[in-house]
């Protein structure tokens, strides 16, 4: 750890060959920031370890043309505003990783760049755990992990390879130049495969778009954006999934001003929707007979957000404008009312795949006892089976804005609140205790005392 910046420092003991600190964050993404934020101000002495760059997955992870999915007034943190963007706009992503960094700045957060902690272990027979880096050893009494929710890309195992076709997961995608010619199946229909099946249909490509369940809010109804409607109507927090929309994906867009993602609307445009992909065989892919019942649930959640919206409108008598023809949905595509079962990739054109499936996390270096026995984080909002160990950042890690940004500030705080807790019960001295330390004091003193007579 040769360079590390004065502010890291402060607070950190540090040994020949190795550093002591009180509590190490790991990740300095949206969740490792906010973490260290909330650390800095109740004086908790801390590191944040991050293994690329601040916000590296908004700033290279993602796709070229990527916005946040939220207005620039929701999508952030309390403390800062972004520069130069309307609030109402949407950040393109290159500003959302500049944000963070800024943020970072603005409270001098001791993050250390470019080191990669490979391992850690809770320490025997002794409080907290060492940590194994790309740049030597750290002892910490406290571990935050805040590495994202998004770490590794997921593609089904009914996934067959076949020549000439070429399969990405979302995460790969940058824009449709990257593409060979000819048409693509984008498997997934939550914002990412939504997004990228759009932008590539806009190129000129064919698309097929192959669509399981979602909800599908209203960009914006009665002159709200919906992260205003989720806010009031208490969705942000509404703290546990409901039964049976575990593997439910939402599709919004803040894309070209932002828009509501409407499924008919893009097969007008000559998208061809078809259902959940069920198999390869042979270089045939089947779709399950389902596309019907998952845009009629869509569309349920749809109208479900503007009959609450209206019942809260009217509950507390507030002057917005009303906006019948956002009941009215356009006539069902062809392809809705005759799904296609079947699509023989080589007949069809397709020369690419994109999996927008979703991703898991990584935790095969986190050597702890804090995972359930599938191997999930077992927390209680954050705070893990393992006393010392914290998650951070994860979905529905307290509520359902915990993976969003500005839900993961206000768990980060929940978080370092704990461990400030914790530090107060470990402060704790007996009378013995206390007397013994005062005595070393006194002796201390009296020799400093000593020291300065004689002098
Ligand atoms: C396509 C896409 C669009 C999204 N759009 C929005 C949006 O518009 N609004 C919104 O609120 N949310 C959005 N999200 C969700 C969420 O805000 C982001 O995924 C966000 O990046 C999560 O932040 P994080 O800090 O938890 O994780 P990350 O941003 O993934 O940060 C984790 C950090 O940990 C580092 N790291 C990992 N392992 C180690 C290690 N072993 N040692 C050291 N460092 C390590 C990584 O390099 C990384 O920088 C989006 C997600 C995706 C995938």
């Amino acid at each position: 750890m040769s360079d590390l910046n004065t502010t890291a420092l402060k607070g950190v003991e540090m040994t020949i060959d190795k550093i002591i600190i009180d509590t190490l964050v790991i990740g300095a993404g949206q969740a490792g920031v906010a973490m260290s934020e909330h650390l800095s101000k109740q004086g908790v002495p801390h590191l944040v370890l991050e293994r690329s760059r601040i916000a590296e997955a908004w700033r290279t992870g993602r796709w070229d043309s990527l916005v946040a999915n939220g207005p620039a007034w929701h999508d952030r943190f309390p403390g800062l505003e972004f520069k130069d963007l309307d609030s109402d706009a949407f950040a393109p992503k290159e500003q959302v990783a500049d944000y963070f960094e800024a943020y970072a700045k603005q409270f001098n957060a001791p993050i250390r760049t470019g080191i990669e902690v490979q391992q850690v272990v809770r320490n025997t027979n002794r409080p907290g755990f060492t940590i194994e880096t790309s740049d030597g050893v750290i002892e910490a009494t406290q571990v935050v992990v805040a590495t994202g929710p998004f770490q590794r890309p997921v593609i089904p195992p009914i996934a067959a390879e076949y020549e000439g076709i070429t399969q990405i997961h979302s995460a790969e995608y940058r824009n449709p130049q990257q593409l060979a010619e000819g048409a693509v199946l984008v498997v997934g229909a939550g914002s990412s495969g939504v997004q990228i099946a759009d932008e590539l249909q806009r190129a000129g490509k064919q698309v097929y778009l192959s669509v399981g369940a979602h909800d599908r809010p209203p960009r914006a109804y009665r002159n709200r954006d919906f992260c205003w409607w989720l806010g009031v109507l208490g969705e942000w927090d509404a703290e546990g999934v409901q039964p049976g929309k575990e593997h439910v994906t939402i599709a919004v867009s803040g894309a070209r001003g932002g828009h509501t993602v409407d499924f008919r609307k893009l097969a007008n445009q000559g998208m061809t929707l078809v259902g959940l992909t069920q198999s390869f065989n042979n270089g045939v892919v089947n779709f399950q007979a389902n596309l019907a019942d998952n845009i009629a649930r869509g569309d349920e959640n749809y109208l479900a957000l503007l009959d609450a919206a209206d019942a809260y409108i009217a509950r507390n008598g507030l002057d917005l404008p009303p906006e019948p023809e956002a009941r009215i949905l356009p006539p069902d595509p062809d392809c809705l009312t005759n799904p296609i079962l079947q699509l023989d990739l080589a007949q069809a054109g397709v020369t690419t795949i994109i999996w927008a499936t979703g991703y898991a996390v990584d935790y095969s270096w986190l050597k702890v006892n804090a995972f359930t026995e599938t191997g999930k984080p077992q927390h209680q909002r954050g705070v893990s089976s393992e006393p010392g160990i914290y998650f951070v950042g994860l979905p529905w890690l307290s509520r359902r804005g915990s993976a969003f940004i500005w839900g993961v500030w206000h768990d980060a705080k929940h978080i370092a609140d704990h461990i400030v807790k914790q530090r107060s019960y470990l402060a704790y001295r007996d009378f013995a205790q206390r007397q013994a330390e005062d005595g070393k004091t006194a002796s201390v003193t009296s020799a400093i005392t000593k020291t300065t007579v004689s002098a």
